[in-house]
């Protein structure tokens, strides 16, 4: 029989919904400043969204190849939804296996120069899935800016985890070699960095594990398909591919759609497949996702124009934030972030941008350091010369309005 207490016993002292009420949110909606969850009603092509019943200027997505909107892609994905339906109904492991999973690992595999790849529903699952390499006996060495979700795959795993300055290869060298040298070694860092834009230091990084016996683990979420003559990545860009022992990709930047992949040695990923637990218990990668990914990794492989067109669309931008005094804005690569500071100067940033036409993304704490709030640009392979100007004409006039252009 159920015990029933008296009413103020069965109270409890502290809402555990009380975290739920978002103070600052109300404040900034209220001053038409809440910068998320905008919703894009339309995609007219050629770099544009509509918002708000409004065509603005898209300076904001990881659409880095403009493949998205690709027939080829849309085709590959319709035929794969009428002959396989919308969705697998189950994870891998069990029901939820495709053939066009299977040959999308193959040819990821050989196109990232490694022995086997793990198709998974996300990018951040890839990631997730990395845990399960992460043992009690491991120390993950890791660079301060990686992605949350490698720091949620770090959390998720058993090893300690020790984290260098951004890119600072004296520190990492300091903490190898202060290391147990019974304990597995794993530096985790990731290829372009998703909100400054800069590279990580591959070559210091290589030296190093080399150096140590450590293990590379290499997120290339944004630097696949866009870095390196053959689109490879990172890896390739310096030179490097051997160096890596690990990398996992996203099919949300340069693949145009939707998915993740781990690649590795076969042990490693056959491994994973009966042991990452974002892969084992969650339903797989939709037909068409997988099918819009092997389009895209075939045009990858093949048109290397369009990331010409997107690098040079970048370096205009650059050069032009350069210009007007933005100097820290990081270069080779199609996103730049402007650092603001101020959590409410960056949303007003951000809607100067949008009442100009041009969206772009706001970061704020904790997404990046207390007191770092920025804004974040990228640029596609479909932005034309016209169209960078135009957000280079944006951010001079409300960076302008906002006094941020005598300190840039
Ligand atoms: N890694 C990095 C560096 C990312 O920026 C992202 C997405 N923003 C992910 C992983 C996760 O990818 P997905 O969106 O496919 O889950």
């Amino acid at each position: 029989m159920l015990r029933t207490e008296p009413e103020s016993e069965c109270r409890a002292v502290t809402d555990p919904f009380d975290k739920c009420r978002l103070p600052e949110a109300g404040v900034l909606a209220s001053a038409g400043l809440y910068p998320y969850y905008l919703p894009v009603e339309g995609r007219p092509g050629g770099g544009e969204v509509v918002v708000g019943g409004r065509r603005v200027l898209m300076a904001g997505s990881n659409d880095y190849l403009a493949l998205a909107d690709d027939p080829r892609l849309k085709e590959a994905g319709a035929e794969a939804l009428h002959r396989l339906g919308s969705g697998n109904s189950g994870s891998r492991v069990l029901n939820g296996t495709l053939a066009l999973h299977e040959t999308l690992e193959g040819e990821l595999a050989a196109f990232l120069g490694h022995e086997a790849a793990m198709v998974v529903t996300t990018g951040y699952q890839a990631n997730l899935a990395l845990s399960a390499l992460f043992g009690p006996r491991d120390v993950l060495f890791a660079d301060r800016r990686i992605h949350a979700s490698l720091i949620d795959s770090a959390r998720l795993g058993q090893a300690t985890l020790r984290r260098y300055r951004h890119n600072d290869m004296t520190q990492l060298a300091g903490m190898l070699e202060a290391a147990d040298p019974q304990a597995g070694a794993i530096v985790l860092t990731e290829g372009m960095f998703s909100v400054g834009g800069d590279l990580c230091d591959l070559p210091g990084i290589a030296k190093l594990a080399a150096r140590h016996g450590a293990r590379v683990v290499l997120d290339s979420a944004h630097d696949a398909g866009l870095l390196g003559a053959g689109g490879r990545g990172a890896a390739e860009h310096h030179g490097l591919q051997s160096a890596v022992d690990v990398q996992t990709v996203t099919f949300s930047k340069c693949f145009g759609t939707l998915g993740g992949a781990v690649a590795g040695p076969h042990h490693v990923v056959q491994y994973l497949r009966h042991s990452a637990r974002s892969a084992l218990f969650s339903a797989s990668l939709p037909p068409a996702c997988t099918a819009a990914a092997l389009a895209a990794l075939d045009i990858i492989r093949t048109e290397p124009e369009r990331r010409r067109a997107v690098m040079s669309a970048a370096e205009r931008l650059r050069a032009g934030l350069v210009a007007l005094g933005f100097t820290r804005a990081a270069g080779g690569t199609p996103t730049v972030s402007l650092r603001v500071g101020d959590r409410l100067t960056a949303c007003r940033f951000w809607a100067g941008l949008l009442e100009e036409g041009v969206l772009a993304n706001v970061m704020l704490p904790p997404a990046v350091p207390e007191g770092e709030a920025l804004i974040r640009l990228s640029v596609t392979a479909a932005h034309t010369n016209g169209q960078v100007d135009r957000v280079l004409a944006a951010v001079a006039a409300v960076a302008g309005r906002l006094g941020l252009l005598e300190d840039a």
